[in-house]
């Protein structure tokens, strides 16, 4: 086949398109209405609501493959594909759309996760606060991301102030962290699998700020144990394409944060730091092509997002010395704390 679906129609869904059209596949996009900025690298792009079922069919139609570069796609809207046209089963989204459910299936499999509990209620927040202990945060269950849906508690004075949001959530223990780190994976059609390096991540108000090579010591020694467990939880889900686990660097081993089933932000530096990138891969997987080596090919690598108002100067990034990789996303409203870019800055070429 050569049309691509993608659900969902931020600049992942971009970036991948852009990939996508570079080996010779068109892409359809599909996402509610919106600031949907891959809708500009695909052919065609159906903005509908994710229970349109006469929407769906239609785009399910005109699709050979359906991924998606989004984990809160309505489950349904994806089932609603015939499954021989889906990449990977929704199977991957069920359990990445839940924090609870995703701790467990990666606890199953020998992982280990924070310290947390299941927060239902005032009560459970203070059952959950005696039994956990501060300081900790509660995020929603499920549709957070960049931080969004969580709480801080730093002790339990403070805690004392949080009230149960009203949405299913899970309280969690603070991890004492050295480093964050993700392990990004593709896995192909026929179930081999190869990792990127990990690349030290920092975070700001549980955003991603800054991915960068090397990653250190303590990081370096942790991958291997990481990426076992990554491993078996693509193997376990019979997932196909790019999918990263976010992890914490402790003292004690490394520390499972959350999963996505899709190309993540940690990984755009792959787009020139990797023999192949994270987007190239995903689409080789899905399509069926041999996947492409993922040696990194510089000695260091500086990733860094471009957040809200920076976007309004990023073009000033180009006159700086060092060939610096200026991304701009073309987000049409500037908000606070938003993506808009990233620019990537390479070191010595590796061999
Ligand atoms: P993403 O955009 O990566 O999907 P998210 O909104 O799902 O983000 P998390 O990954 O759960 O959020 O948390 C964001 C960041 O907050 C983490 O990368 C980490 O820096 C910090 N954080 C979250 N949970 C914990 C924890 N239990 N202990 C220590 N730090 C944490
Ligand atoms: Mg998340
Ligand atoms: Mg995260």
């Amino acid at each position: 086949g050569s049309t691509i679906g993608i659900f969902g129609g931020g600049q992942l869904g971009r970036m991948l398109a852009m990939s996508a059209l570079q080996l010779g596949y068109r892409c359809i996009g599909y996402a509610p209405a919106g600031d949907n900025v891959a809708a500009e690298a695909c052919a065609d792009f159906f903005e509908n609501h994710w229970a349109d079922r006469e929407a769906l069919a239609a785009f399910a139609a005109k699709c050979d493959v359906v991924t998606w570069e989004f984990e809160n796609v309505l489950v349904s809207a994806v089932a609603a594909i015939p499954a021989e046209r889906l990449a990977s089963a929704p199977r991957a989204l069920e359990v990445a759309q839940d924090r609870l459910n995703e701790k467990r299936f990666v606890e199953d499999l020998g992982g280990r996760a924070a310290p947390h509990m299941r927060v239902e209620s005032d009560e459970d927040f203070a059952q959950a606060i005696e039994r956990i202990g501060t300081p900790g945060i509660l995020k929603t269950v499920r549709d957070g991301y960049d931080g969004k849906g969580q709480w801080r508690v730093r002790d339990w004075q403070e805690a004392q102030g949080v009230r149960f949001p009203g949405r299913r959530c899970i309280y969690e223990g603070l991890v004492d962290f050295e480093a964050e780190f993700s392990v990004i994976l593709v896995r192909g059609s026929g179930g081999q699998i190869r990792f990127w390096d990990s690349t030290a991540n920092t975070h700001e108000g549980g955003m991603l700020v800054q991915s960068v090579l090397p990653a250190g010591d303590l990081i370096v020694e942790q991958v291997g144990a990481a990426r076992e467990l990554a491993g078996k939880v693509a193997d376990a889900l019979s997932y196909v394409g790019v999918m990263t686990l976010e992890f914490f660097a402790t003292k004690d081993g490394p520390v499972f944060n959350e999963m996505a089933p899709r190309v993540h932000n940690s990984g755009h530096w792959t787009i020139e730091g990797a023999a192949t990138s994270q987007f190239e891969n995903h689409v080789r997987a899905i399509c069926g092509l041999p996947l492409g080596e993922t040696a990194t090919r510089f000695a260091t690598i500086d990733m860094r997002n471009i957040v809200g108002e920076q976007a309004l100067t990023a073009h000033a990034i180009l006159s700086e010395e060092g060939e610096p990789h200026l991304h701009l996303y073309g987000k049409r409203e500037v908000r606070e704390g938003r993506k808009m870019g990233h620019v990537t800055r390479v070191g010595a070429r590796l061999k």
